[in-house]
């Protein structure tokens, strides 16, 4: 209910295009990472657009008798708009590092990340052990 599924599609790995390409070079790599990065920009912009509309719209107005529900809906959606705007923020962090060629490297102790995890997840900051230390 209000979720309208759209936390759904931002877990999508499973759907990349076949690798046509033969060489292992790491540009394309990093090009295919790149991708990934920009993809999951524009869906967590759409994302937050679409809450921002929620939000200010005048969904709300229709039924704005029980003012609680709404109140909490609202909450629910500032929530997860606060969470996709964090996952933004690395998103974001994760293309600058692309840039200046240090992606890839952990941000506490400098070692690479991993090609398992970065898979998992493109935007992670740390490495496996650092993360799980905190
Ligand atoms: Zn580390």
């Amino acid at each position: 209910m209000g979720d309208e599924g759209g936390r759904a599609t931002t877990v999508s790995h499973g759907d990349r295009p076949p690798a046509t390409v033969g060489s292992m070079a790491a540009n394309s790599a990093l090009a295919d990472v790149r991708t990934a990065l920009e993809a999951e920009r524009n869906d967590l912009v759409s994302q937050l657009v679409g809450l921002g509309g929620a939000t200010a719209g005048d969904h709300y107005d229709a039924n704005f008798a029980d003012s609680s529900q709404v109140t909490a809906e609202r909450g629910e959606a500032e929530a997860l708009a606060g969470r996709l705007r964090e996952t933004l923020v690395d998103v974001e962090r994760a293309l600058g590092k692309l840039g200046d060629g240090t992606y890839g490297l952990c941000e506490r102790c400098t070692e690479p990340i991993g090609e398992a995890r970065l898979e998992a997840m493109p935007s992670a900051r740390r490495c496996m052990t650092c993360a799980s230390r905190r």
